[in-house]
C-alpha cells in the first residue's frame, strides 16, 4: 500500500495501485474516509505511524472497493469507532431493493457490519462537510474539508488518466463507469462539485489534483458532449 501525505490534515492510502482510502486528521483523533479493501490491517498501521487514534469511519458510497475493509476493522476496532454513510446507500448495503434509474448498479458485497451514524447533505464530520452527489451511487455522498478546501470526491470524479466523471467509459479505467447508476445525475452532480472550488482533489481511484478546477470543468464539458 502506498501512502502519501498531501496536506497537512489529509493521508492518501493507495491499494493496489488503483483504489484509495484516506485519513483526515481532525482534533480527537483521524477519520477514516473509505476503507479499500483487505486494506484494515494497513490503515491501522497508518493510523498508528501518524500517532492518532482512528475515530471514526465514513463512507462516500456503498460500492465494494470503498466499504470492502469494514467489517475487518469494525471487528479489530470495536463497536466504539461509529460508522457513518448515507440511508440510501446503506439501504441497498443491506439488501433492500432500491429503484434504479440506469441498469449498472456496480458491486454491493455483503457485509454485516451497518451504519451507526446516517450521514445526509450539510452535515458536518469534524472539518469535513457532507456534500451530495447522486448519481454513481444513488446515495453517494462527497467530503469537503472546509478548511484547506480539499475536496475528497469519492467515485464522482476519477482521475486515473486524467480528470474524468465515470459518466461514460474512460481509461484506463473503465470501472467506475461501469459502476454508475445515473450517469445524467452524475454529471450534475460533478457540476456541483465544481462549484465549490476545491484546491485540491482527491477521489477513489487515481492521484490527487491540485488546482483543479479547469480540469474539472473540461471534464464536465466531455461529459456533456457524450450526453
Ligand atoms: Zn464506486
Amino acid at each position: 500500500m502506498r501512502i502519501s501525505h498531501l496536506t497537512p490534515h489529509l493521508t492518501q492510502l493507495t491499494k493496489l495501485g488503483w483504489v484509495n482510502a484516506y485519513l483526515v486528521r481532525e482534533s480527537d483523533g483521524l477519520t477514516v474516509v473509505d476503507t479499500a479493501m483487505s486494506a484494515a490491517d494497513e490503515l491501522i498501521a497508518a493510523a498508528r505511524a501518524l500517532g492518532a487514534p482512528i475515530r471514526r469511519i465514513a463512507l462516500t458510497h456503498g460500492h465494494g472497493d470503498h466499504v470492502g475493509s469494514l467489517d475487518a476493522l469494525r471487528k479489530r476496532l470495536g463497536p466504539d469507532v461509529p460508522v457513518l454513510m448515507t440511508e440510501t446507500d446503506a439501504r441497498i448495503l443491506a439488501g433492500e431493493p432500491v429503484e434504479f434509474s440506469d441498469r449498472r448498479r456496480g458491486s454491493w458485497p455483503k457485509i454485516t457490519t451497518r451504519p451507526d451514524v446516517t450521514l445526509a447533505p450539510g452535515d458536518r464530520v469534524g472539518g469535513l462537510e457532507v456534500v451530495a452527489s447522486p448519481g454513481h451511487t444513488p446515495g453517494h455522498v462527497a467530503f469537503l474539508d472546509t478548511r484547506d478546501r480539499t475536496l475528497i470526491a469519492g467515485d464522482a470524479f476519477v482521475t486515473l488518466g486524467g480528470v474524468e466523471i465515470p459518466s461514460r467509459p474512460t481509461f484506463p479505467f473503465p470501472l467506475a463507469w461501469m459502476g454508475t447508476c445515473d450517469r445524467r445525475q452524475a454529471v450534475e452532480s460533478a457540476s456541483a462539485l465544481r462549484a465549490l472550488a476545491p484546491e485540491l482533489l482527491v477521489v477513489g481511484h487515481g492521484g490527487a489534483v491540485r488546482a483543479p478546477v479547469a480540469a474539472m470543468d473540461a471534464a464536465i464539458t466531455r461529459a456533456r458532449r457524450a450526453a
